[in-house]
């Protein structure tokens, strides 16, 4: 399954950066998502919770920002979200294009806890 070796990739992420910090727990993790990015939000914490047993990260909370996508008008710059069935500018009417908003999938922060102290990296 797709979320799964996703989840794999991303505990493996936050194992590494909480090593590097020293945690001795990891709390939450701050996730930025984009809707283009198509990761399941529920099912991530669920296999999260399953592979992460065991490990600095077991029981960590996943805190999912989700992005909506973003068109750019060619014309007039605009940064907007895409009407159905139109590729439109709201402003000028321009024509849209793609843009890379929407498509994140990143670890914004996590929240650790390391010699008793609670730390946001
Ligand atoms: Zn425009």
């Amino acid at each position: 399954m797709h979320e799964a070796s996703v989840t794999e990739a991303l505990l493996r992420l936050v194992l590494d950066k909480a090593a590097s910090l020293g945690a001795q727990k990891i709390i939450k993790v701050f996730l930025v998502v984009g809707d283009l990015a198509g990761y399941v939000g529920e099912s991530l914490q669920f296999y999260f919770d399953r592979y992460s047993k065991g490990t600095v990260a077991e029981g960590a909370q996943i805190a999912i920002t989700r992005v909506e996508p973003r068109m750019r008008c060619t014309s007039c710059g605009e940064l907007f979200a895409r009407a159905r069935f139109s590729f439109s500018c709201p402003s000028c009417g321009g024509e849209g294009e793609a843009t890379k908003i929407g498509t994140e999938f990143y670890i914004a922060s996590i929240e650790i806890e390391s010699e008793g102290e609670i730390l946001h990296e």
